[in-house]
């Protein structure tokens, strides 16, 4: 069967949920998962899991991009800043959705392939090898900012390089871990935190 279908499939199943937007599920129907994940898991591209991408890290569930990818919902033009590059598969739906996307990944062999990959497909998306945890202060402001790693608390860095009003998305916790929504404030302390419930995603390095 051709990768297309596939595609159209797994974004077939996530709309059947009913808890994503159509905005995300178009972002999701057009980027080619297959192109991001290791030559011998293709088949397995559009499967809803995590697939290994090297380095001990994963690439993420379809079905977690396309909640995060929903509950930020960046606008056209707005700047993101990524924590976690990986594969550059969540990058690139962000990128899908009109986003200028800025990313930093711990491990410099993800950054280096994730950063050939994304220009190959075409994707704007700059990236930097280097700790996440100090975000990417040559390109603050950002409206918004995401981590697909999980952290006790989230870096301050991270905070102080969003704009007052904008969103910070991130898996918080340890052994349990809960997707939270901040609002940043003036000042970058927290205006708003809704909780979005139970995830599992690796570690913040
Ligand atoms: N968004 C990715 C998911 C990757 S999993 C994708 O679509 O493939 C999380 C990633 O966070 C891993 O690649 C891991 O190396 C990276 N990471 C962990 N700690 C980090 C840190 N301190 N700074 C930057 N990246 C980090």
């Amino acid at each position: 069967m051709s990768r297309e279908r596939d595609r159209e499939r797994m974004v077939a199943r996530l709309r059947e949920r009913d808890d994503i937007g159509e905005r995300a599920l178009d972002a999701l129907a057009a980027v080619p998962r297959h192109e991001f994940v290791p030559p011998a898991r293709r088949d397995e591209a559009y499967a809803d899991r995590p697939l290994p991408i090297g380095e001990g890290q994963t690439i993420s569930a379809p079905h977690m991009v396309a909640a995060m990818a929903d509950l930020l919902d960046p606008r056209p033009g707005d700047r993101v800043l990524e924590i976690g590059t990986g594969c550059g598969y969540h990058a690139a739906v962000t990128a899908e959705l009109g986003a200028d996307v800025f990313s930093v990944e711990y491990h410099a062999p993800l950054a280096e392939r994730a950063r050939e990959r994304l220009d190959r497909l075409g994707y704007g998306v700059a990236v930097r090898a280097g700790d996440g945890r100090e975000g990417w202060p040559e390109h603050a402001p950002y409206d918004a900012c995401y981590l697909t790693c999980a952290a006790e608390s989230v870096p301050d860095a991270l905070f102080a390089q969003v704009r007052p009003g904008g969103t910070l998305l991130a898996p918080v916790g340890g052994a349990t871990q809960r997707l939270v929504a901040f609002t940043v404030g003036e000042g970058a302390c927290v205006r708003d935190r809704t909780d979005h419930g139970g995830v599992r995603f690796v570690p913040l390095l």
